[in-house]
């Protein structure tokens, strides 16, 4: 049997090892790394063809052999891998080199963000209720049964209550996601003292199907004004203004009577469709009139619930929808678009 010399295959190996460094020095490039590698390191490469002396070998020399060949690959990979590193970190600056941003340059396509029209209509609409002397309240969006029905004189039959129109959760039958903001009147009744006035807005729930006119959820804004005589003059009065303050022109508006829980006597206003001048429209369904918010006098049950007393006071109560406004204000047909998020809409 012919015997290989063990330091012959020792000294081939590290000549190798020597051609594989300068190869990787001379011709590697990021594109033919894997190929590279294969010549040297992959299975068919030179030196795992190496094991093939083993059967040549004396029986004790076989492990040294088999030691030789994994520290030699070891050592290539080594260096392969600093070598691809050096590469890539080159490849790297190169890029940062030629793409150099100037940030002082003028953006071309950028869009600046802007307010969402129905937070623009709540902040316009509250800031004219600033203006003529009211101040903003808040409260939960949970809210109890109390605040939402009780406190506002909806009797315990009442459909509003009815669990197919309101969330009710699972924290107890009494905890629900709040069906009206009028809960924040309840709320800011029980900690001022007459006389005042004022606004309440946020998100409301009621289980309803979504189409171009309703979600299960939306926003309201609240009016409300207690003080010594107010009377349905005063509630008129500071609804027209409003409107007419809104909508930047005095627009025939007209009460019909309606009822609510809360309110006695109680009406619906509406006003003059602000698109066809009352002659009939598809917004206003033809009929010339927008509804815009229902309103009446505070029923005086509702007063002593929160602790006031009404033999000295009185006062009125208003409510909309702030998606209704944000609608007529942006001549927008379908509510679904409001929360759709999408920019072209506004634009
Ligand atoms: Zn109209």
């Amino acid at each position: 049997m012919q015997t290989i010399n063990l330091d012959d295959l020792k000294n081939e190996l590290e000549k190798i090892s020597q051609v594989a460094k300068d190869d990787f020095n001379e011709n590697l490039t990021l594109k033919n790394s894997n190929q590279i590698k294969a010549k040297y390191l992959g299975n068919k490469s030179q030196i795992t063809s190496f094991k093939r002396y083993m059967k040549d070998l004396n029986p004790e020399d076989k492990p040294a052999l088999g030691k030789i060949i994994n520290q030699t690959q070891a050592q290539i990979e080594e260096i392969f891998k600093t070598k691809l590193e050096e590469l890539k970190l080159k490849d790297l600056q190169q890029k940062l080199d030629s793409e150099k941003i100037d940030v002082s340059l003028p953006s071309q396509n950028s869009k600046s963000g802007f307010i969402h029209p129905l937070d623009q209509v709540t902040q316009e609409i509250s800031q004219i209720f600033k203006e003529l002397g009211f101040s903003l309240v808040d409260g939960p969006e949970l809210e109890n049964t109390y605040y939402n029905f009780t406190a506002l004189n909806t009797e315990e039959d009442h459909p509003a209550r009815d669990e197919q129109d309101t969330f009710y959760t699972e924290l107890s039958n009494e905890i629900l996601l709040r069906s009206h903001t009028s809960s924040i009147q309840i709320r800011a009744m029980e900690k001022l003292q007459p006389p005042f006035r004022i606004i309440g807005h946020g998100r409301v729930y009621r289980n309803e199907e979504v189409n171009a006119r309703k979600m299960p959820f939306f926003h309201q804004l609240e009016i409300m004004m207690v003080d010594e005589n107010v009377n349905f003059g005063h509630m008129k009065w500071f609804l027209n203004e409003f409107l007419s303050r809104f909508f930047g022109k005095n627009i025939p508006t007209r009460l019909r009577p309606d009822y609510f829980p809360f309110t006695e006597p109680s009406a619906e206003l509406d006003a003059e469709c602000v698109f066809c001048k009352g002659k009939g429209c598809n917004t206003c369904g033809g009929k010339g009139w927008l509804e815009l918010m229902g309103c009446g006098m505070i029923d005086p049950n509702v007063l002593e619930m929160a602790g006031i007393n009404s033999n000295k006071y009185s006062g009125f109560a208003a409510g909309l929808g702030l998606e209704r406004f944000t609608m007529l204000k942006h001549k927008i047909n379908d509510i679904r678009l409001l929360f759709s998020g999408d920019q072209r809409l506004y634009s």
